[in-house]
Parts: structure tokens; sequence; C-alpha cells
């Protein structure tokens, strides 16, 4: 289901792309494509304002995706809501936990978790954000180091936030986020986590996790691009709506108005029912196929990846040294610029992402100026794809020297 283009339209369509950007974005799978098609076309309405049958389509359609996404990570479809991905999540959760004292995040941390929380007036300058470094051969963070930090700074459940990312978009490395919860937990730290670049690679479960807070987009997993969820272990009754209008309220005067209760009194406005319909579909499609035959269809490619050369190219490291585990390799030019390699590669039809890709703090400490190419594969990604990339990576490296 995964393990071919023919169920991806775009790469259907584009038989000469190489695409190896899926960390930016997977492909939508077309069972995603049919089902919003399918409301598009059979049931196109707005959800719980009307009693005639296409609206309760409407209605049952999102329920059930909903619970779809709630399943994947084994909770309940309570503790969910929708968002438009896992930035607007993030902005959310920092807005929430603003009065936190600190927050600890990772070196690794996409850009979506380091502005929200300056935005909220937190800073490395002050220590209201500490940040733990990564490990240039593992990409891991020294949990020894966070347990000296937890303990020094603990001193009280109010105080102190960890909101990190499981999974790097750099370095496509997963922290040990169940023992980085635990161990928070031990200290009393409320913890956010990040799993947008985990949900199409590693099982998750919240619900043994205790997780307080976690995020993911849809785009990320074979999904439509703009929807997300943002769950959390909290009463969504003691958080604030960040968002008022229909939809969210029982009753409203020009004096007063009364909210729903729980989760529904922070989704105010028409809900983006397409594309959680469609999001339901890639959690399914997901869980279907199972994490273990994903991870050994991902390991096939890297396999046909290291066989035509990917670790032994010319003018370039790998970042971390230790980089050809997971479904992203980060490469650093030793000269020229990634963008430059980014450009002559797609000339030739395949697609790499080169730059700061919004980790800023990580590219600029690794890479200087120069930016990295981040290659990231998914189980559609052929052999000959493999061969294409590996060929004119190399030409294109040699070229910039
Ligand atoms: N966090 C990580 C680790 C990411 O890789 C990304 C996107 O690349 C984001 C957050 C932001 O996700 P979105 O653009 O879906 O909001």
């Amino acid at each position: 289901m995964l393990d071919s283009k023919k169920y991806f339209p775009t790469l259907a369509n584009n038989p000469d792309l190489a695409y190896f950007d899926s960390a930016a974005s997977t492909q939508t799978h077309e069972a995603v494509l049919k089902a919003m098609n399918n409301y598009y076309c059979n049931f196109r309405s707005n959800t719980n304002r009307g009693e005639y049958d296409i609206s309760e389509r409407t209605s049952n359609a999102l329920d059930i995706a909903k619970q779809q996404v709630a399943d994947l990570v084994n909770v309940s479809s309570d503790s969910i809501m929708f968002t438009s991905g896992t930035t607007q999540g993030l902005n959310m959760i920092a807005r929430w936990m603003k009065d936190k004292k600190r927050i600890i995040v990772t070196e690794a941390e996409h850009n979506a978790n380091i502005v929200p929380w300056l935005t909220q007036g937190k800073s490395s300058a002050d220590e209201s954000i500490i940040v733990m470094p990564i490990n240039d051969f593992d990409g891991l963070i020294n949990l020894n180091e966070l347990e000296t930090i937890l303990e020094k700074t603990s001193d009280g459940w109010q105080d102190t936030m960890v909101s990190f990312c499981a999974t790097s978009n750099v370095t496509g490395v997963t922290q040990p986020w169940q023992d980085i919860a635990t161990l928070s937990h031990k200290y009393g730290a409320t913890v956010c986590i990040d799993f947008c670049q985990t949900i199409a690679h590693h099982e998750i479960d919240l619900k043994e996790n205790q997780i307080e807070f976690a995020v993911f987009s849809a785009h990320k997993m074979y999904g439509p691009t703009g929807i997300g969820v943002l769950y959390s272990s909290f009463d969504f009754n003691d958080l604030i709506p960040l968002y008022y209008g229909g939809g969210a309220v029982e009753s409203v005067t020009f004096d007063s108005v009364i909210l729903k209760q729980g989760v529904n009194k922070h989704c105010p406005g028409t809900p983006d029912i397409a594309n959680i319909i469609g999001f339901g579909v890639a959690c399914e499609m997901i869980k279907y196929v199972g994490y273990s035959l994903i991870k050994l269809q991902e390991l096939d490619v890297l396999k046909h990846l290291l066989s035509y050369g990917i670790d032994v190219l010319p003018n370039c490291r790998v970042f971390p040294a230790n980089g050809f585990e997971d479904s992203v390799i980060s490469i650093i030019p030793i000269t020229g610029h990634s963008s430059d390699i980014g450009q002559l590669m797609a000339h030739t039809g395949v697609a790499v992402r080169t730059g700061k890709v919004c980790a800023h703090p990580l590219v600029d400490r690794i890479s200087g100026s120069k930016g990295i190419i981040r290659i990231s594969f998914a189980p559609y990604n052929t052999e000959e794809d493999c061969e294409k990339l590996c060929r004119e990576l190399a030409i294109a490296l040699v070229k910039v020297k």
C-alpha cells in the first residue's frame, strides 16, 4: 500500500521524478484522496448544523475520522482536537503554558518549537529556555545531563516544561522520548512532544506514556496538507480557548456566552471537513500496514541508497556521523553551498531539500552558512530513484568543488 508509486498520484503522474523530500511532506495516498473526493462529490455539507441526510453523513464521517486518528496513538477521541498542523498546535501550547518559568528543548528543534516560546517572552539568554545539546555522533541528547538540569530546576510542577521533537527533521534521529518523558515527570515537569517527524515511522502510545501534550501533522504521514492534531491529557475545560465563534458555544446573547464543554469549546467555526476525513484514512492505513512493515520497506530503500554509494559521496560529510540509520540523511558539502547543489539536482529531476530546513540553530551550528542537503525517503522510493539520486548528487558535489 505504501511501497509503490502507483498509489501516489503525484509520483505516478511524474514518472521521472526521484522524490526525496518526504520529511517536508510525504506524498498523499490515493485512498486519502478518494475519501476526500467522495465527501466533495457525494455528501458535501456542513456538520452538526443540519438534520438532513448528507449533513448527518458528514457528522458521522468526522466522528469516524477523529476515532481513527485517536486510535493510531491509543487515546480517547475526547482528548484530541484538530489544528491546521503541528505549528498551530505548538503555538497554542506555548500560549497555554506561557507561565512556565522555563522550557527545556533540544538543540534539534524545528523553528515551530522555538519561535512560539520566544513570542511568549522566553529566551536562552535568561535561561527561561534551556537547550539540551545533541551528540555529533548519534544525534541523541544525554539523559544524565537532562536529569542534572531537571534536578537543579525543579521547584514545583508549575515551573518546568520539557518540549521537544521526538524525531529531528535534520537528522531523522528519534530521541528516547519515553525515557525523557518519564524523567521529566519524575521531577514534576510538564511534557510536550512534537511527533511530526515520528508518526510515519514509529509507533506512538500516548496513553502508556502519559504525555501532557502531543502534536503531529497529516501531511507527514501520507495525508492531506493543512491539518494536524493536538492531544492533551489535561481536561480541555481547564485550558482557555484561544479562538472564539460559532460552533463552540451553547448559547450567546449580546452580553454573555456559554461555551460548550471539553474539547468542543476550542473548536469554533466550520472544521476542515475534507482534510479531517483524509487524515483519518491516512491513520487507518498506517495502522493497517503496520509500523514493522513500514520499517522493513524503509530499510529496503536505505539498502539501495547504500548500494549506490550514498555513504561514500565526494566533497561532503554526513551529520550526525552515524547518520545512515533513519529515513533522513543529511549531508554537508565541504565546498559550495547546499542550495547550488539542490538546484543542480532539481534540473535532473531529483527533489531534495536544502538550506536550513526550518531548524536554524542546529543547521547553523553544523554547517555554518552552507546549509544541509537533506535526503528523506519513504517506502515508495524505488531502486531506480536511489541510483539516480546517488549519481546526480555525486556529480553535483564535484561540480561545486
Ligand atoms: N516540527 C517538525 C519536527 C517538523 O519537521 C515540522 C515540519 O517540517 C514541523 C514541526 C512543522 O509542521 P507543519 O508545517 O506541518 O506545521
